[in-house]
């Protein structure tokens, strides 16, 4: 199968998994035709660069963060949800750093991650059977709202782009400086033990960096060793990269160009030119649409950026193996992340598995941990909630395993928010944690309209928790 010709269209010969069918077919190419001569939202030379950066932690001398929003909404694309996510996940790769010193890869669930995988094409709401919500980009949320409109994909586009473009006003005009991270709104942390962890590190890491512009050892960069080239990061002061999950192939198609390779960026031949996918630096493809044969493994095998692929309960060793030979025949490093979800039950029963069967094939990977999507649970009162115990179970099973196995957990991938309301409080989506959010709470700030996000607060006791296993 991999043998045959790749197009950016020949997807379109393979069943298509989570297919949305649009009613009026003619304003779909009208659409996609407008997309396709729309520029692009990042360049060969910034997706180039993460695939190096990924190579490097498949090498164990980077940690990946790959965090965001379950789904990003239209309507939250505003100046304060967009800081706080980039405020939290530089909190958080902050700790990561100071606990691991280790560079970490910071690559958002933004600027993109609108299409959402369900598991049935309807769902019943008040008490009739409606066609699922299947993601901004598709239809709305409102029951009354489900034909898929391909206007929506346009309106993506422009989301994306004023996401985007926000990101990267932020980060090139000081908002990231490791010289003041307070301004990552630590203000609204109740919790006095982690404000003064957090204090304590950035305490320390700003005479770290008085020493080091006393001795004249300071960059002004704080990934200096694993990136290609010199120069600022991709988005400014710190690397930062987009990815969404590449679900809805009409858009992915028409988001595809073909670029002559540079070979300073990419060290490919100057000859040829290679298909980026430029809605995205990181891609991944959903455990619901990873079949070997079909449309979204061919779709991802053809293109050049890093990509990840979800590894849950059901992928066979053997199938696993298959898939890394067609999405990555020739064995480059930096181009496929594995991101597990098992569940917190399930772990025990099937990484170290996957984990030998990976060293057996020879295949280079990343090993990121979701505890997040095979811990997701109903509370007594009907909202979709995940315990932080039960996340905290999988990621800490994931690091042990690992070891045993002679691997190393490279990453986590997340679903967190920094989302405050008017009050300045956090959202209340997942049990525990040191703020011990119970049940009876959960209704008290829910926001999410898709999975449960970990808050301001969960989302640091994780990051400490990784950077105490690092000190370890
Ligand atoms: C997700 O990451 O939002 C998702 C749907 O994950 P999975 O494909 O692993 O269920
Ligand atoms: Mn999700």
């Amino acid at each position: 199968m991999a043998d045959s010709i790749w197009s950016p269209s020949s997807w379109k010969t393979r069943p298509v998994a989570q297919i949305v069918n649009y009613p009026d077919q003619q304003h779909l190419r009208r659409v996609l035709s407008k997309i396709n001569t729309l520029p692009p939202l990042v360049t060969p030379a910034e997706i180039e660069r993460l695939r190096f950066q990924l190579a490097a932690v498949q090498r164990n001398e980077a940690f990946l963060l790959h965090a965001g929003d379950c789904a990003e909404s239209f309507d939250a694309c505003t100046q304060q949800n967009i800081s706080a996510k980039i405020g939290l996940i530089l909190s958080f790769s902050l700790i990561l750093i100071w606990g691991g010193r280790l560079p970490v890869v910071r690559i958002g669930r933004i600027a993109g991650q609108y299409a959402k995988p369900r598991s049935s094409g309807t769902e019943r709401i008040g008490g009739r059977e409606v066609p699922s919500f299947r993601g901004d980009n598709v239809n709305g949320l409102d029951p009354n709202d489900r034909t898929p409109d391909p206007e929506r994909l346009l309106s993506a586009y422009f989301h994306s782009t004023a996401t985007l473009n926000y990101v990267r006003g932020l980060l090139t005009s000081g908002f990231a400086s490791l010289h003041h991270p307070r301004d990552w709104s630590l203000s609204h942390v109740r919790s006095p033990s982690l404000r003064s962890e957090f204090e304590k590190i950035t305490q320390g890491l700003s005479d770290a960096l008085d020493f080091s512009h006393t001795i004249g050892a300071d960059s002004g960069r704080e990934n200096i060793p694993f990136e290609r080239g010199g120069g600022r990061g991709v988005l400014g002061e710190v690397d930062f990269y987009t990815s969404h999950e590449g679900l809805m192939l009409d858009w992915e198609q028409a988001m595809t160009r073909e670029f002559k390779n540079d070979v300073a960026s990419s060290g490919l031949s100057p000859q040829q030119s290679s298909f980026y996918n430029t809605s995205a630096h990181f891609l991944w493809v959903g455990d619901r649409t990873r079949q070997l044969d079909g449309a979204h493994i061919e779709y991802f095998r053809g293109i050049r950026n890093p990509i990840g692929i979800k590894v849950g309960p059901s992928l066979g060793n053997d199938e696993l193996i298959n898939l890394l030979e067609i999405v990555n025949p020739n064995k480059e490093s930096g181009r496929v992340t594995l991101i597990t979800r098992y569940g917190a039950g399930k772990v025990r029963d099937h990484l170290a598995g996957h984990i030998e069967a990976v060293k057996r094939s020879g295949h280079p990977v990343a090993w990121v941990c979701d505890p997040m999507h095979g811990n997701t649970l109903t509370s007594g009162g009907g909202l979709k909630t995940r315990n932080f115990g039960t996340i905290i179970s999988e990621l800490t099973s994931c690091i042990s395993i690992h070891a045993a196995c002679g691997s190393r957990l490279g990453g986590v991938s997340l679903e967190f928010t920094g989302e405050l309301n008017d009050e300045g409080f956090s959202v209340t989506e997942c049990l525990g944690g040191s703020m011990e959010l119970s049940e009876e709470q959960l209704g008290l700030r829910y926001q999410s309209f898709c999975d449960p996000r970990l808050n301001f607060e969960q989302s640091l006791d994780v990051a400490f928790l990784i950077s105490n296993h690092f000190k370890e």
